[in-house]
């Protein structure tokens, strides 16, 4: 079948790199794709918001399954537009997607289905959201309601800052994406995120992961896509991923069936694991990046039937999924700068270098420039190596980093400590 991968980032690369690997797969295209995809897929120039050429290209290649990589295309509703057409394609339609557009349409369906998660109130003006600040007081969560590339959340410990951040909504930051908010109560507790896959009535349960958002080492500094994760995630037990099934996922996809907006691709959970048992911080409507680059490395299924299940609504025909027992733990490479304004053009050299050291380097923000590969994102690669425990798959991984000639960029140097230090204990 001919398949098509919409998106550029590293969890596209290892989507390909999965996809690829498939006796199911014949010509694989991605769009836009980027200098590391380009070896496994034929590249396009196509906008996923011009719905009209997306479907033109899907006819003219006979496309079998389009697979929706960003949340962006998925919110704006290019599935339904390319299912319309009786094209197969993962990922939600544009009411689903709004478990990751709206946080409050979110909080909203958890109260519905009785899901567990933090109080909430949803204000559409700073008068509200500072009446609702006084009712929560500090430590507090403010959130803008749409679509901010992970910049829309601020975590206040202060009444001082919440109210700075209610202020920074209602002044326009966001756009669009403030017109609304959520005050949400603080919850404490380790995070880690769960994966399940669902065609809108079976679902089943993929993988755990953990990522580090913060910049810098110790989990310090301002908030990023994310500097690294492993999977699979060990503090996430099979108790508490069953729990997660039944009290959070099952409901979800329950009542969004019931209510006429079938959920359909990957769903994936931010959890706080509390005193209370797990409680949904968000969902997301697509793979995570980088946690899409752990669970890739760590999946023996074929990818390419599992997606299609998924778009053509037969998950419960076919096989679970199975994955390896290892371990595998990305770390990020990113440019000087980020995840303020990166420093773009940098030479990036010794990459198959690393890889010969027994890591597999996904390419994110890179981009050839007179034949040399450059950082073109904040973002750049994202390096990741699989082993028996997270400390012998750190190691390796760092290894390959070590190798790897980039002298614009930087990374973490501690991804994964929480489970090294469990594995030492
Ligand atoms: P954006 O919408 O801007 O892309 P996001 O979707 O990444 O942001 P969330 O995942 O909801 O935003 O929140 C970002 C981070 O803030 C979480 O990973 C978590 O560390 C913290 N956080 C969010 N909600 C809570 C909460 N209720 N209690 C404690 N911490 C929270």
């Amino acid at each position: 079948m001919n398949i098509l991968l919409l998106g550029s980032g590293g969890r596209e690369h290892a989507l390909a790199w999965k996809l690829a690997q498939s006796p199911r797969c014949d010509t694989l295209w991605a769009a836009p794709g980027n200098p590391g995809i380009s070896s496994l897929a034929t590249c396009i120039d196509l906008d996923a918001t011009d719905h009209a050429a997306v479907l033109a290209f899907c006819e003219a290649n006979v496309i079998g399954l389009v697979v929706i990589g960003p949340e962006a295309p998925l919110v704006d509703g290019l599935a339904d537009s390319l299912r319309g057409e009786g094209f197969a394609v993962f990922g939600p339609g544009k009411a689903a997607a709004q478990l990751e557009g709206s946080k409050g349409f979110t909080k909203d369906l958890c109260a519905r289905a009785n899901i567990p998660t933090g109080g909430y109130e949803r204000v559409s003006s700073e008068a509200s959201a500072m009446a609702a600040l006084a009712k929560f007081g500090a430590p507090v969560v403010i959130k803008a309601d749409g679509l901010a590339a992970g910049k829309g959340v601020t975590v206040a410990m202060t009444m001082d800052e919440a109210e700075a951040a209610v202020r920074d909504i209602f002044a326009g930051r966001f756009g669009e994406a403030g017109a609304e908010a959520v005050i949400e109560e603080f919850l404490e507790g380790e995070e880690a995120s769960f994966f399940a896959l669902t065609d809108g009535s079976t679902i089943v349960p993929f993988a755990s992961a953990q990522d580090h958002k913060r910049v810098g080492d110790g989990d310090t500094g301002p908030n990023t896509g994310g500097m690294g994760a492993y999977s699979p995630a060990k503090v996430l037990t099979p108790e508490l991923q069953a729990e997660a099934m039944t009290k959070i996922i099952a409901p979800t996809v329950r009542t969004l069936a019931n209510e006429g907006m079938p959920y359909s691709g990957v769903l994936f959970l931010g959890l706080m694991l509390t005193a209370k048992g797990p409680q949904l911080i968000e969902y997301n409507c697509r793979f995570g990046d980088p946690e899409c680059q752990v669970i890739m490395m760590r999946l023996e299924s074929d990818l390419v039937e599992l997606l299609h299940a998924c778009a053509e609504n037969r998950l419960a025909a076919i096989e679970p999924p199975r994955f390896s027992d290892d371990v595998a733990l990305t770390v990020v490479m990113a440019a000087d700068g980020y995840p303020g304004t990166p420093a773009k053009g940098g030479a990036i050299r010794n990459v198959a270098e690393a890889e010969a050291e027994g890591a597999k380097v996904f390419h994110a923000g890179t981009a050839l420039k007179d034949g040399e590969l450059v950082a073109s994102g904040g973002r750049v690669l994202a390096v990741t190596a699989r082993a028996g425990s997270v400390t012998e798959a750190q190691a390796k991984a760092y290894a390959a980093v070590d190798v790897i000639d980039f002298p614009t960029g930087f990374t973490r140097r501690d991804i994964g400590w929480r489970e090294v230090a469990r594995e030492k204990s």
